[in-house]
């Protein structure tokens, strides 16, 4: 028996011993999509965190991160329910426009120039990646005769300990390094650029308040010591973001209010060069990971040496993460259970496995699950961010699952 991650609060189950979600069962949530696998992402759940970060930070800008989760609808969602839309291609450009967002930034390595123009035009901010891409910005600016706005990402000499993907420290291909910057800023404003601050994202999915603490007034100091060498104050600083959920057994839930708390003893008084600058924190995994749910129904329920395997009609093709293939070294288990005997108690050994045609294909490895026959949904859960667009969807060539928003 291997332990799965720990089910995300405020899920239970209805009158009919199943899974409800947003006050609806999981069998009438498959009605609704007409068809298995789909993701559910409930919007009160991403509410909730949209009101515990607003009481943890009052005085900090939130922005979302799209590439956690960019379906249409949700996007829309998140547009109403934050400061501003990060985006990371021309794609995910059009869609926040689309869904009308009208604070958006755009970082991220690789920028084309059609990606800049289009940027330029839409007045958005472009977190710059390095001195080459400055470069073009403001060359291709000129040509259009725009005034752009432009911020530095910075490649901070520190990192976020303890997180799960590190974005700094050392050489990256992300943001330019520390050293380098206030040259760089400084020749944007002398090109006439409305130059907007500093990006500094220092790593992603952490669980330790303290070392968010730690992070974030590092990411202060450094951006107070590059204001004064740039010898202009930042309208804005994104202090990055970072902020991670439980995954797996043993992982701590984190308590933002701590991390607001220190934030705001930071910023009553504020490093000098900082005195008139706004802060943005930066969110997508933490802000909608725990609203989704990917449900997946189970096709064939069969035993191989002594091991019995159900076999879903979902797999790594729409949740790739929950497979263990996504940014992990050691494969564990995420959160899930067998939707439909959601009360049910746990009494046999099961390995859930998906449809597709390879042994990385896994959704539970070794799990405890009620008697699970057939014809019954298995709940895979944290599939709001980093799902369905993070999972290689025409390997194998199956449907594209069904994407629900409720609540
Ligand atoms: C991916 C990304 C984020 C969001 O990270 P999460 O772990 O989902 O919160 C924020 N900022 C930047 C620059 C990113 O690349």
């Amino acid at each position: 028996m291997k332990p799965i991650g720990p089910i995300p609060p405020g899920f239970a189950a209805g009158g009919d011993g199943s899974l409800m979600i947003a006050g609806r069962s999981v069998e009438a949530l498959v009605a609704a999509a007409e068809d298995t696998p789909l993701f559910v992402y409930d919007l009160a759940t991403i509410h909730a965190q949209v009101i515990a970060f607003r009481a943890a930070f009052p005085n900090v800008a939130l922005h979302y991160a799209l590439k956690a989760n960019p379906c249409r609808p949700l996007v829309a969602a998140m547009v109403g329910l934050t400061d501003g839309i990060d985006v990371a291609s021309e794609g995910e450009l059009a869609l926040a426009q689309e869904a009308g967002a009208r604070e958006i930034s755009f970082a991220g390595p690789g920028k084309r120039n059609r990606e800049l123009t289009a940027a330029i035009r839409a007045g958005v901010t472009i977190n710059l990646e390095s001195e080459g891409e400055a470069a073009r910005a403001l060359r291709i600016a000129d040509g259009i005769g725009i005034r752009p706005k432009l911020a530095v990402r910075v490649n901070p000499d520190f990192t976020l300990k303890g997180s799960g993907m590190k974005m700094g420290g050392g050489a990256k291909p992300f943001g330019v390094d520390a050293e380098r910057v206030p040259e760089l800023a400084r020749s944007l404003i002398e090109a006439g650029a409305d130059w907007r601050g500093f990006h500094i994202f220092a790593g992603s999915q952490g669980l330790d308040a303290d070392a968010l603490i730690e992070t974030q007034g590092a990411t202060l100091d450094l951006a107070a010591k590059l204001a004064e060498e740039v010898g202009a104050s930042p309208p804005l600083v994104n202090l990055g973001g970072g902020f991670g959920i439980p995954h797996f057994a043993g992982d701590r839930r984190l308590d933002v209010s701590v991390i607001g708390a220190a934030l705001a003893e930071r910023l009553a008084q504020p490093p000098e060069p900082l005195g008139q600058t706004r802060f943005a924190i930066e969110l997508g995994r933490w802000l909608v990971g725990q609203a989704g749910v990917y449900l997946t129904r189970v096709i064939d329920r069969k035993v191989s040496h002594g091991e019995t395997f159900l076999v879903v009609d979902g797999g790594l093709h729409h949740q790739l993460a929950a497979s263990g293939n996504f940014g992990t070294v050691v494969r564990r288990n995420y959160p899930l259970a067998n939707a439909s005997r959601f009360s049910a108690e746990p009494t046999e050994q099961v390995s859930v496995v998906g449809c597709l045609c390879t042994p990385l294909d896994r959704l539970g490895d070794q799990v405890m699950l009620p008697r699970t026959e057939v014809g019954d949904l298995i709940a895979v859960f944290i599939a709001g961010a980093y799902g369905r667009s993070a999972s290689p969807e025409a390997f194998l060539g199956h449907p594209a699952p069904v994407e629900l928003l409720v609540g």
